[in-house]
């Protein structure tokens, strides 16, 4: 079996391919197709599910769809309820995966087991870690460029004090003036 894996998600696609074979192997479908076709994209809303997901009737072609962050809801020390993030959801992935080869098969949400009621809990072992991201929001600066920035900044704080100074110094020689005449 050929898997043609699309990936435009963040999380890295050697282990999104591992997780996937694994669940063509426990499904015992993995040779059912020649290929499949694997399309994993971004939840386009703040989701942090698998919602979105779909699959071909009867044939090999499933779309996931990833959250681009995973959270659980916990207590806090305060007694507040709070969102913790947490690592990549693969129990969850694969129930929704095995939901999506079932669709696949031929069959259609009537002839199914509710996802929910998979046991997934070998995906536990896998893991789905994120590109390291690159931050390509700050410019690398030489120490020229650093010591020119901050000559420009202080001429600019100097000119407006001066500025700031002649305005009261008007001022004052008005009233100077004013007083010499009296
Ligand atoms: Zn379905």
């Amino acid at each position: 079996m050929k898997l043609i894996l699309k990936n435009h998600t963040e999380w890295q696609t050697k282990d999104l391919r591992k997780l996937i074979i694994a669940n063509l192997k426990e499904s015992g479908l993995i040779n059912q197709f020649k290929s499949r076709t694997v399309i994993l994209s971004n939840q386009t809303k703040r989701r942090f599910n698998f919602q979105g997901s779909n699959a071909m009737l009867g044939m090999g072609w499933i779309q996931m769809c990833i959250p681009k962050q995973f959270f659980v809801k916990a207590v806090g020390i305060d007694g507040t309820l709070q969102s913790r993030e947490v690592e990549f959801d693969s129990v969850g992935f694969s129930k929704v995966f095995q939901h999506e080869l079932q669709h696949n098969q031929g069959l259609r949400h009537k002839d199914m087991l509710d996802w929910q009621k998979f046991d997934c809990s070998w995906a536990n072992q896998f893991q789905v870690r994120k590109y390291q991201s690159q931050s390509f929001d700050k410019p690398i600066v030489s120490l020229k460029q650093k010591r020119l920035l901050a000559a420009e900044s202080k001429v600019a704080k100097l000119e407006k004090l001066i500025n700031a100074k002649q305005i009261l110094l008007k001022k004052w020689q008005k009233k100077l003036t004013y007083y010499n005449r009296g």
